[in-house]
């Protein structure tokens, strides 16, 4: 009926036939407008005998003995031999002006077909449609983690450049740019120690440095203006880091000489006796540019500013005063689940209530790596509630972390919510790892307030705690290193010993919490921190390594060697 009503009008799709069988009865519902109402039933008329006979019970299959040639025969649908024909051959075929256009155009078969039985039809994934319609087994197909890792890869957007002032604020950036030093370093000829300046030369005419010379000069290190050219046989005081005279060629340090006369005042030197002979031309002397000459490339785009303060300072150092690097994107945190509460709230819990755990965890692991946390708060399981706080975080952040609602429940709104409220792409809804198996990578389109079309990352962790922490190292930090420009991406990989026998699941990846340590050996030993149920957020405390357990064996020996990720700072002997 619908078909037969679009192939009049597009408004069709405006209307709502519903058709079923109660006891015997075959019912149909039709429009109310009088030529609607003929339309439709003029389109299904001549299968009501069948159909009728169906719901009366007839055995279904003496009914369908001859297929559907034979119903469509009797039914008056089909001529033996015929090319395919209207129902209705007292009209044109072409004419679709109205009423019994029923889209035969294409020919006998223009009814609509259902080609899947109920049985193999998906459930719905729309939460209203309540818990009896929703899915019993995850639509999404499950990953392993390197599958994962690249779909990861693929779908982060690529790093944006900013230009950024060179100030603490750097640390953490990698440059987009490669940086040429605006100024050589030391910009004047410099001297390495005290003493005194003096013109040195393997020339015959130019005496020995060994002998007495009058102090004529004093250059202390500070700013000022050009002193004199020192001559032959004079001497000028200087301190370290001092611009030398011009004309002088060398420094001799101040433990090789003795002072020989004061002025009267007995304030000043008046001369110094050197005592050796051995001063070279360019002794204790910086040349300009010899730690860095104006125009070279000091540092490479995709190198980056580290903690340690070694690029900051060599930027420093020339001057330089603004670079482009990679924007580090912002990221928010949400929790989300109507039985999670503040973890501040006082007062006993009740009934069901759980402290929120997640959010507090995966700030400070985000703000540990580097990147700005946004609290997103706590979003509750209403599908409305959810969507409005996406979209809401979408205009303040680059990356959205939610943890819960990933789940099987009827209340596990994340996916839903992305797939059909806010039109994203989940890229992955399952992953075979343990913890974390329900890990939902999603993007989202989003138009920015100057207009832009951007693409929002949003990682939908598992609710429990040790497993949204885990998925926050193996697979949000990645993403975050990818849109910052940081290569390699995610946390590095090294051999490690283990301290006592560690059990391994055969079908999923785990990830054992451990704590890292350089051994007597020099070796990084790992021992368990325990328990690893994934609710169990104590398996953090202490941490600095996952353990990655290989799935090819039952168990792991004391003494073995495994693969660890390194998530914090390594102590030395335990
Ligand atoms: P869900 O995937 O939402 O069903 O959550 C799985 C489990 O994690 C449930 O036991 C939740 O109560 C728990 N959970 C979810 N979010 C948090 C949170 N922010 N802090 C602590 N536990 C949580
Ligand atoms: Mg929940």
């Amino acid at each position: 009926m619908l078909a037969a009503s679009l192939a009049v009008t597009p408004f069709a799709v405006m209307s709502r036939p519903v058709a079923g069988v109660r006891n015997n009865t075959l019912i149909l519902t039709l429009p109310g407008s009088p030529k609607g109402a003929k339309e439709n039933l003029q389109s299904v008329i001549k299968m009501l005998p069948h159909a009728c006979q169906q719901a009366a019970g007839m055995d279904s299959r003496t009914l369908h003995s001859g297929g559907t040639e034979k119903l469509e025969q009797d039914a008056g649908l089909k001529k033996e031999n015929a090319a395919p024909l209207s129902a209705h051959s007292h009209r044109h075929r072409n004419d679709s002006s109205h009423s019994h256009g029923h889209g035969h155009s294409h020919g006998g078969h223009a009814m609509p077909k259902v080609h899947t039985s109920p049985e193999e039809r998906p459930m719905s994934n729309d939460p209203n449609a309540g818990p009896t319609r929703r899915y019993r087994e995850s639509p999404y197909p499950m990953l392993s983690v390197e599958d994962a890792l690249s779909k990861i890869s693929e779908h982060t957007p690529e790093p944006l450049i900013t230009s950024a002032p060179v100030d603490e604020g750097l640390v953490g950036s990698v440059l987009a740019q490669d940086v040429t030093a605006r100024e050589s370093v030391p910009a004047f000829r410099a001297s390495i120690v005290d003493g005194y300046a003096i013109i040195a030369s393997k020339h015959m005419m130019v005496p020995s440095t060994k002998g007495i010379f009058p102090v004529v000069a004093i250059s202390h290190a500070e700013a000022g203006d050009e002193a004199d050219e020192l001559k032959l046989g004079e001497v000028a005081r200087i301190t370290t880091g001092a611009p030398l005279p011009p004309g002088a060629t060398s420094v001799v340090m101040v433990e090789d000489t003795v002072l020989r006369s004061q002025t009267e005042d007995g304030k000043e030197e008046n001369e110094i006796e050197i005592l050796t002979a051995d001063i070279e031309p360019g002794e204790n002397v910086r040349e300009v540019g010899s730690d860095v000459q104006s125009g070279d490339v000091i540092m490479k785009r995709g190198e980056g500013i580290t903690v340690v303060g070694g690029e900051f300072g060599l930027l420093a150092s020339v001057g330089t005063q603004e670079v482009e690097v990679y924007r580090k994107p912002v990221v928010g945190v949400l929790s989300t689940g109507d039985e999670v509460i503040p973890h501040d709230r006082p007062g006993d819990l009740r009934l069901g209530e759980v402290r929120d755990t997640n959010r507090p965890t995966l700030l400070t692991a985000i703000q540990g790596s580097g990147f700005e946390a946004v609290d997103l708060g706590i979003a509750s399981d209403k599908p409305g509630a959810l969507e409005q706080t996406l979209r809401d975080a979408m205009r303040r952040v680059d990356v959205i972390v939610t943890s819960g609602g990933v789940s099987m429940g009827e209340l596990d709104l994340l996916k839903p919510t992305i797939e059909r409220q806010l039109g994203g792409t989940i890229h992955f809804g399952r992953v075979s790892m343990k913890p974390g198996k329900p890990t939902t990578f999603a993007t989202v389109p989003f138009k920015s307030n100057t207009g832009e079309r951007e693409s929002k990352v949003i990682f939908s962790l598992p609710g429990n705690p040790a497993s949204a922490v885990v998925t926050y190292h193996l697979f949000v930090l990645p993403s975050l290193h990818k849109m910052s420009g940081i290569s390699p991406v995610g946390l590095p990989k090294v051999k490690v010993v283990l301290e006592q026998d560690v059990r391994c699941d055969t079908k999923r990846s785990e990830y054992h919490r451990v704590l890292l340590a350089v051994n007597a050996e020099g070796r990084l030993s790992a021992t368990s921190t325990g328990g690893q149920r994934s609710s169990r957020i104590g398996s953090f405390k202490g941490a600095n390594g996952l353990l990655c357990l290989p799935t090819s064996q039952p168990m792991l020996k004391k003494g073995d060697t495994c693969d660890a990720l390194i998530m914090g700072k390594i102590l030395s002997e335990l």
